[in-house]
């Protein structure tokens, strides 16, 4: 059976990055890549990027961050922000790697590992402005930064940033975060430090909150053309993948078999959608273990290309249109989506 395919459009890539990076300035783009750059694959990507400009890469997981390493030739830099173990840790710091830090325990084995290794480690210090989900309290703060200037005054670390991660969930939410995020910046100056990086905000609202932006902005979702659930379009933003499968026979009720289904990751509760057929947009009656079947059109044939989701040119969908109506967000169609997708990149 044919495999199904997620066409990548670089060139949309490279538009969304454009504009998001006109939309952001001057706060710098950090591009976040994980979860294989949201289901686009992450080589191409962190190439295509390094070549239009982009200084600053976002791994979560210090895995994700050595890939990204490899894939580019330059200075760039490249954050990873997941508590990891020591091995990883000096892994990291061989290769340059900014280490975002959120717990006491973590700054000390960073601290550790650093000495060990002779090495000064870029570390960018996390206070939990709210969400609860790794990141040192206010409370913890001052002791917090104490230890890091510490050893930033006996050389094994460098206090190059402070940041935390917003909610999104209420402009007053995100405003009280804010004022706990500057009061432990402020924190960190008062206690002799200097970071130079401050960053608080992902796609949604260093797109609509100017007010919030630091001088990093990481950014995943909106680079890829995927808007927020719920939320508006975006100027000078479009998909960037499109999920086509051929039609691999019809059945005895003219109806189109596609070769894709729930086990390739497309959520059997998107049943009802229409899809981009030649004829138009048709209904996706049906999406079982490995083929999902189309009401057919007149003329319907055997590799009749159809298309799932995509930019919406072509009657179809985008990734978070179909998000909405199963309740969850455009990133998790994507990232869903197995390697027995092939990802074509045009
Ligand atoms: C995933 C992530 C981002 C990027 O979020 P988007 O909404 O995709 O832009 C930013 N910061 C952190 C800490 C993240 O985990």
């Amino acid at each position: 059976m044919n495999r199904p395919s997620l066409q990548i459009s670089r060139a949309q890539f490279r538009t969304n990055i454009a504009a998001v990076e006109r939309r952001i300035a001057p706060s710098t783009l950090m591009l976040v890549m994980k979860d294989d750059a949201y289901g686009h694959g992450l080589t191409w990507a962190v190439e295509d990027a390094a070549d239009a400009g982009v200084a600053w890469f976002g791994g979560y997981d210090i895995g994700t961050a050595l890939r990204i390493r490899r894939a580019l030739a330059g200075p760039q830099r490249i954050l990873a922000w997941a508590t990891s173990t020591d091995d990883e840790v000096a892994e990291a710091l061989l290769h340059d790697i900014d280490l975002g830090i959120g717990t006491h325990e973590y700054l000390r084995r960073v601290i550790a590992v650093a000495g060990s290794l002779g090495q000064r480690a870029r570390v960018h210090l996390k206070i939990d402005t709210g969400l609860r989900r790794n990141g040192v309290l206010p409370a913890e703060w001052n002791a917090f930064v104490a230890e890091a200037r510490v050893a930033e005054d006996a050389g094994s670390l460098e206090l190059v940033g402070v940041w935390s991660h917003l909610a999104e969930a209420s402009d007053a939410e995100d405003d009280e975060a804010q004022q706990v995020f500057l009061a432990g910046v402020e924190a960190v100056r008062r206690a002799g430090g200097a970071p130079e990086l401050l960053h608080l905000t992902a796609s949604a609202a260093s797109w609509w909150r100017p007010e919030l932006r630091g001088s990093l902005s990481r950014i995943g979702a909106f680079c890829y053309g995927i808007r927020s659930a719920d939320g508006p379009e975006l100027e000078g933003i479009r998909p960037v993948a499109t999920l086509t499968a051929s039609v691999v026979r019809t059945d005895d009720d003219g109806d189109a078999v596609l070769p894709i289904g729930s086990f390739d990751g497309l959520p059997s509760t998107l049943a009802g959608i229409e899809v981009g057929t030649p004829a138009g947009p048709r209904i996706l009656r049906r999406i079982d273990a490995t083929t999902s079947v189309v009401a057919g059109w007149p003329g319907v044939q055997s590799g009749d290309p159809v298309s799932v989701f995509g930019p919406g040119d072509q009657g179809e969908q985008s990734a978070t249109t179909l998000a909405e109506r199963i309740g969850t967000v455009g990133e998790e169609i994507l990232t869903r989506l197995t390697p027995r997708v092939r990802r074509t990149i045009i």
